[in-house]
């Protein structure tokens, strides 16, 4: 293949074959937000690099390594969007949404991400995002996570599972900051070279190491939980309370810190034990300090985001079955006349019928292949307008499931015939 037809590295077409589960999930998804009344806002898919650095963090993987930047023609410093929460973060203060309002938010598509490919994980990839704007919580922090719960149980996913922990305030964090310093400090020998880095920049993120080698050493370090302040801890106990009483299960995971620098308080991680190492299907946190951060007025929030790619995956191991947007009827015509007399049919019925769905089998070939093609198409019915059927004035209707079934009737009483007799 030529550079030129060939697709980037880890960007992925989703074919006709494959769209069934997508559209699957954005339903549910679409419905689950109706019911929770939050309302949809679209960002640019492209921001300043600016703002991913100073809402992510400098020391993070995805702002150390992973964004596409790049310089546009009149010489800015431009970035994909890594994720929505900073760009929702921007639209709020650049739209002046803030002052005191609340906003319950969400939005769906594509971010960017210059990770290695592997299964579950893409350059491209969807994410659902969601974001409560102005409330302090605990009470949207326990709505969040029961409207992922109901979520779940909506698309019958039952291999995910939750996992909690606090990171409290930006004054409980440096405290308890430095006493990890003090910690890793003293086994500085063990540390891998991301850690050794970090440790000056963002001892915290050394807990979110993947490496193997550095576990032991992350399993003895203490704990944040320990180090919340009355505040924070409060908190965290009555949201914990708060999902008790809803039965929904969880794990405090005290070391879940969060890939990104601006969560303070709540964080959470929806995993599952279906998809590998990729375990991760919904991943947020509240981010209390990233508006003011911003240069936006002090406004408390929270949000999340999903993996679209890996909850689909999901849904395809559980061997969910879509609902196929097949056609009703498809329309077989063979000669010229008889397909100038299919296609001014179809548009007809396509108006008195507005539910029905009806093909048209473009492309000629014998009745056998046109035939084959409506078949393929997965029409429950084909009608057949040969030059026989055109001299006569009618049309076949002909059942391609189940019972085989064969009627003709008049050109003009199709559509009633087909809503009395062969409606689904
Ligand atoms: P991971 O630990 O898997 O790298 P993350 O902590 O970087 O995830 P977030 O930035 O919180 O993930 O993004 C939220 C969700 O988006 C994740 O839980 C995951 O489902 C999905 N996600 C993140 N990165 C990718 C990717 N490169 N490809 C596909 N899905 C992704
Ligand atoms: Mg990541």
């Amino acid at each position: 293949m030529t550079s030129g037809v060939r697709p980037v590295r880890g960007m992925n077409d989703v074919l006709p074959a494959e769209i069934g589960l997508w559209q699957h999930l954005e339903g549910a998804l679409r419905e689950l937000v109706a019911l929770y009344g939050y309302q949809e806002i679209r960002v640019p898919i492209v921001e300043h690099t600016d703002l991913f650095k100073r809402s992510i963090g400098e020391f993070t993987d995805i702002v150390e390594k992973e964004m596409y930047t790049f310089a546009d023609q009149g010489g800015d410093s431009l970035t994909l969007r890594p994720e929505a929460t900073a760009g929702i973060a921007r639209a709020a203060i650049s739209n002046g949404m803030l002052r005191g309002q609340k906003h319950k938010l969400w939005c769906m598509g594509p971010m960017f991400r210059h990770e290695r490919p592997q299964k579950g994980r893409y350059r491209q990839f969807h994410q659902f995002d969601v974001e409560a704007l102005g409330f302090d919580g605990p009470d949207v922090d326990v709505e969040l996570i029961v409207m992922m719960a109901r979520l779940w149980r909506t698309l019958g996913l039952g291999r995910v599972s939750l996992q909690l922990n606090s990171l409290g305030t930006p004054q409980s964090r440096a405290l308890y900051r430095e006493r990890l310093v003090q910690y890793f400090r003293g086994h500085e020998a063990v540390l891998d070279e991301d850690s050794r880095r970090r440790l000056g920049g963002n001892p915290l993120r050394i807990l979110d190491s993947k490496n193997p080698d550095m576990q032991a050493l992350i399993a003895g370090a203490p704990l944040i939980v320990d180090h919340l302040d009355a505040g924070s801890l409060a908190h965290f106990e009555t949201l914990q309370a708060a999902l008790r009483a809803a039965g929904v299960g969880f794990t405090v995971n005290p070391r879940l810190v969060r890939g990104l620098d601006y969560y303070s308080r709540t964080v959470f991680e929806w995993i599952t034990d279906a998809l590998g190492s990729q375990d991760a299907v919904c991943s947020g946190g509240r981010y209390d300090g990233l508006i003011t951060q911003l240069g936006g007025e002090a406004t408390p929030a929270i949000g999340f985001a999903m993996g679209i790619e890996r909850v689909v995956e999901l849904l395809r191991l559980a061997q969910v079955v879509p609902v196929a947007h097949t056609p009703d009827a498809y329309i077989v015509a063979q000669g010229e006349r008889a397909t100038a007399a299919g296609l001014a049919l179809a548009e007809r019925l396509r108006d008195q019928l507005p539910r029905w769905r009806i093909a048209f089998g473009h492309g000629g070939g014998n009745f056998k292949a046109q035939f084959r093609r409506a078949d393929r198409s997965g029409a429950r019915l084909a009608l057949v307008l040969g030059e026989s059927e055109l001299e006569r004035g009618v049309i076949a209707i002909k059942n391609l499931r189940g019972e085989t079934r064969q009627i003709e009737c008049p050109m003009a009483e199709v559509g009633t015939r087909l809503e009395a007799e062969f409606k689904e």
